[in-house]
């Protein structure tokens, strides 16, 4: 076990790392950023389709602003700000579309289930849905 605790802490460094705020925000930024393929990876496993859920835009924006603090108020670095100054745009934006997607989902009057906004039919018992009030 001795081999393991030095491995941990060497030169009075965790993992090597000197830790200070900074550090653990850049890190929770790095982990926050790294989970999102986690989530998306499992999502897709789960349906066996290509997912990407709204967790992942949110785990996206979360990592991404932590990142971009990181870079502003302690690296200073011109080339690691731009990498993140305006990843958050397309993330807000798919969580918006998420979203408004979410609310135009409509209730089979017949069954209960949740059918897609343009759906004619029920997916689940066929039954006709009502014409929605947002069809043009
Ligand atoms: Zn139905």
């Amino acid at each position: 076990m001795h081999w393991l605790a030095n491995l941990l802490w060497h030169d009075g460094k965790f993992l090597g790392i000197e830790w200070n705020e900074w550090k653990v925000i850049g890190w929770l930024g790095n982990a926050i950023f790294f989970s999102r393929f986690f989530v998306q990876w499992y999502a897709t496993e789960k349906r066996k389709q290509v997912v990407v859920p709204a967790a992942f835009w949110w785990l996206s924006l979360a990592g991404s602003l932590l990142l971009l603090a990181y870079a502003i108020f302690h690296r200073k670095d011109s080339v690691f700000i731009f990498a993140y100054a305006f990843t958050w745009i397309p993330y807000i934006r798919n969580l918006i579309i998420h979203k408004r997607h979410e609310e135009a989902q409509r209730a089979c009057p017949a069954c209960g289930v949740v059918c897609p906004p343009k759906a004619n039919f029920c997916s689940f018992c066929g039954t006709k849905l009502p014409v929605s009030d947002s069809d043009p």
